[in-house]
This record gives structure tokens, C-alpha cells and sequence, in this order.
């Protein structure tokens, strides 16, 4: 049975090793260092790190333990709380010494007082944060490479919620919409957009909000100058757990050079080339559509096809370029006679057509007579220093829109033309309905 003086001690002696415990199976580095940064106690933690126990580390300072050159922090925030008291709470990066190791705590160093409120040491409590900081430093790595992908390819990128009101749009889409990336945030197309522009994007947006699939198609932009410019666009949804649609992203690219072409060349291929009139090609689509159009408003519409009296005799005389420039003269006179709605075409050689909806066979009976008459009245002149005068036989019928497609017409035409031609020619004859 000791004292009481040795049972307060062991109690005392109880109390620090539970304490010393503590610290040691604490999830945290804990140490106390004097007024010279010099070591008066490391917990368990500490220890490891720097591979050995309390005794060798008791009474040096960290140039023993971090390589001090790459751990500036350490001697800085430790002369901030030595020296004026403060406390301190941040990020320290450390370079380990012994094994070159770099480590990101969260560190708290706080003043020790004696009890005449003199600074005598500091403690410090500091948390490894390393995997989470290593996760950060991947996360902005990658972030940065997104980033620089997304503003230099050469793409509009962007990326809306699914009630379409923007998320995030790059550079390149922010420039073409005249604003900053970040203004639009929040905001649907037509909060920022003239109109038409934005009824052109919700078509496909629309589509892959309420599909729920991948969308692509063409979309289509008329800037300030009345330039049209066109994009190919794709839209992947990104979808919740339940296959809902949260938000899509959208990739466009400007394709408007593929589509001029696209465009001259349709052109082309519906022109005829040498008086600039509708081709055969172009003549049948035309009617097609027409005809489906006066089938659905039962509209009346005729059709008229003309050729050329004894042409072969203006070659034959002044060679096949001025009949290249009489056929060409001409078409432009047939093109300024007829209405606007009125289509004139070349089917071919020395011979048009004409394609007159809403119009009457007795109406466009009228038309043919005046472009025949007007036909015959014109002199044509030019380099080959005489007047030459031409006369066409035309043959005209009306359509029947709910009963026959373009063919028949044009063989009833075809029939009053050669009918025409064979009654002396330079006349208007119809050929009714049977
Ligand atoms: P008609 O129609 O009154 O019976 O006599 P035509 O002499 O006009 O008829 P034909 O079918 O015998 O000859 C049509 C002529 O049109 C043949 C060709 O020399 C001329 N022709 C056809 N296409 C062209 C063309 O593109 N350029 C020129 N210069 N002539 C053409
Ligand atoms: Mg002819
Ligand atoms: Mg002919």
C-alpha cells in the first residue's frame, strides 16, 4: 500500500498513458513543438511518418524531418503562430524528407501560453488530405483538358436542362449568339435569340426531350446580313437512373459551304442552262406538287407546251448560235408574259412548256393566244445585221388534279400542239377533256 502522494501519482501516470492513447490512434498527425520549432511531442501518426520513435524526434526541428526547401509553409506558418500568437488553419504541402513523399495536410497550429500569457510552443493537429487533393488535382487536370477540347475544336458545343434553357455553351457558340458563356445560363434560345433562330432550335430539341433518343438533322441560322448559315447538329440526351431525360448536349457544326453547294447544285441540275428557264426535271417535279395542291384546294389548273415553227431554218441560216440566242431571247419574253405563279419551262430543243395553276382551260386559251401573238410580233436582233421573226404552234389542255397525274395532260397537250402544227401552223388549239 503506497502514499497517498503515490496513488495520485500512478492515477496521474493513468491519466497521461490514456491520454498518450488517445492521440495515438487518433486519425490526425499531433504534435507540440517549443518556441525554437523544435519537437516536445509527437503522437503515433507522426512517428510513422517520419519513420522513428518519440526519442529522435523530441528536440529537433522539421530540417530533420521535410525537405525544407520544398516545404516553405511549414517554417512560415510556424513563425506566424511562434511569433504573433495567431492561430493557423490551411492547406500545407510537405515534401518528406526521407522518402521524397508529397503530402497535402489540413493543418490547425495553435499557440501554447504559460501562465503569464507567454508564447512557449504551438501544437498542431493536421489531417492528410492527399488523396482527396491528388483527386482534385486529376479533377482540374481533366477539367482543364474538357475546357480546352470544348473551346478549340472547332464545334459549337452546348448543353440544356429539359425544360431547353441553356446549362453551359462554349466560346465558339457564345460568339455566334453575340453574348459571354456565362450570361446565358439560365436562359431558353428565344430569351436570347431573334425568334425565327429559336424556333429553328426547339425543333430538334423538342424531339430528343419528348423521343428521349439521339437526334441529328439540320439546323439552320440567317445572321444580321441576311446570310444564312447551316449546321449540322447532333443532340445526346443524358438521362436519370429511370431513363429520364435531365438535360441533352448538343454538338453542331457549320456546314453552310457543304450546303451552297448542296444548294448551287440543285440548282443546277433544275436549270436548264442555256436560257436559265425550269428543266424537264424540275417542269414534272413542279407539277407534281402543284397538282397535289390544286387537288386539295379543287383549284382548277392548265398546262400548255409550245414549239418553235420551222427552226431549223433559222439554224440553217444564221447558224445553231443565233438560234442559241433566239431560244434564249425568247424565254425571257415568255418568262416576263405569264404570271408569276406560272411556271415556263424548256423541255427540250425548240420546245417549252408552261404550267399555269388556277387557271382555266378558256383562261389559259387567252394566255397562249397572247404569248403566240406577242411570239410572232418580235424582232429579233442583233450581230447578224437582219430581223429575225419567229411564229410557235402551241397546244394547250386542262388538268384534272383528282383524276390523272402530270402524263396525261402533257400527251393531250402534245396531241393539240401537233394538231397545230399540221393545220398551218403558228396557233393556239386546245385539246378539252374527253
Ligand atoms: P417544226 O417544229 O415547225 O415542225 O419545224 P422545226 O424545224 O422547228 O422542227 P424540227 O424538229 O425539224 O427541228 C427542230 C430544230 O431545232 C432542230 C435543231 O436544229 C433545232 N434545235 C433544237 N435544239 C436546239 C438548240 O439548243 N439550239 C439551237 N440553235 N437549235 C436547236
Ligand atoms: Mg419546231
Ligand atoms: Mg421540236
Amino acid at each position: 500500500m503506497g502514499t497517498i502522494l503515490e496513488q495520485q501519482l500512478q492515477s496521474l501516470n493513468d491519466e497521461l498513458l490514456i491520454h498518450q492513447m488517445t492521440l495515438d490512434n487518433i486519425g490526425a498527425y499531433i504534435f507540440m513543438k517549443d518556441t525554437e520549432g523544435r519537437y516536445t511531442y509527437a503522437n503515433k501518426l507522426v512517428r510513422e511518418l517520419f519513420g522513428c520513435p518519440l526519442e529522435d524526434i523530441v528536440g529537433h526541428d522539421d530540417s530533420q524531418f521535410f525537405s525544407l526547401e520544398h516545404s516553405n509553409e511549414i517554417k512560415e506558418n510556424d513563425r506566424l503562430v511562434l511569433t504573433q500568437g495567431l492561430t493557423v488553419e490551411k492547406e500545407e504541402r510537405n515534401v518528406i524528407k526521407n522518402t521524397g513523399d508529397v503530402r497535402y495536410y489540413w493543418i490547425v497550429k495553435k499557440p501554447l501560453f504559460d501562465q503569464q500569457g507567454n508564447i512557449i510552443g504551438l501544437n498542431g493537429i493536421s489531417t492528410d488530405i492527399t488523396q482527396q487533393k491528388r483527386l482534385q488535382i486529376e479533377l482540374d487536370r481533366k477539367q482543364k483538358l474538357l475546357d480546352t477540347v470544348i473551346n478549340n475544336v472547332d464545334a459549337y458545343i452546348y448543353m440544356k436542362d429539359n425544360q431547353r434553357r441553356f446549362l453551359f455553351i462554349n466560346e465558339k457558340t457564345a460568339q455566334l449568339f453575340g453574348t459571354s458563356a456565362k450570361s446565358v445560363v439560365g436562359k431558353r434560345s428565344e430569351d436570347i435569340l431573334p425568334l425565327e433562330m429559336a424556333e429553328n432550335f426547339d425543333i430538334l430539341d423538342n424531339k430528343i426531350i419528348t423521343s428521349g433518343q439521339a437526334v441529328a438533322g439540320e439546323e439552320l441560322v440567317t445572321l444580321d446580313n441576311g446570310e444564312t448559315k447551316y449546321y449540322w447538329t447532333t443532340k445526346v440526351p443524358i438521362k436519370n437512373e429511370d431513363g429520364y431525360v435531365n438535360s441533352f448536349i448538343g454538338f453542331s457544326s457549320d456546314i453552310t459551304d457543304l450546303c451552297n453547294l448542296r444548294n448551287d447544285f440543285e440548282v443546277k441540275a433544275s436549270t436548264d442552262e442555256l436560257t436559265q428557264l425550269a428543266n424537264r426535271r424540275a417542269f414534272m417535279t413542279t407539277c407534281s406538287k402543284e397538282l397535289a395542291r390544286s387537288k386539295r384546294n379543287n383549284q382548277p389548273i392548265s398546262v400548255m407546251i409550245f414549239d418553235i415553227d420551222f427552226f431549223k431554218k433559222v439554224n440553217d441560216r444564221y447558224g445553231h448560235h443565233v438560234g442559241d440566242i433566239v431560244l434564249s431571247k425568247l424565254a425571257n419574253v415568255c418568262k416576263e408574259s405569264v404570271r408569276a405563279s406560272d411556271l415556263v419551262a424548256r423541255l427540250g430543243g425548240e420546245e417549252f412548256a408552261v404550267l399555269l395553276p388556277e387557271t382555266t382551260l378558256a383562261q389559259a386559251m387567252q394566255t397562249a393566244e397572247k404569248l403566240r401573238s406577242k411570239i410572232e410580233g418580235i424582232e429579233f436582233t442583233g450581230s447578224w445585221n437582219d430581223v429575225i421573226n419567229i411564229t410557235v404552234s402551241i397546244g394547250v389542255t386542262e388538268v384534272r388534279p383528282e383524276q390523272e397525274t402530270i402524263e396525261k395532260p402533257l400527251i393531250r397537250a402534245d396531241r393539240a400542239l401537233y394538231r397545230a402544227k399540221n393545220s398551218g401552223r403558228n396557233k393556239a388549239l386546245s385539246e378539252g377533256l374527253a
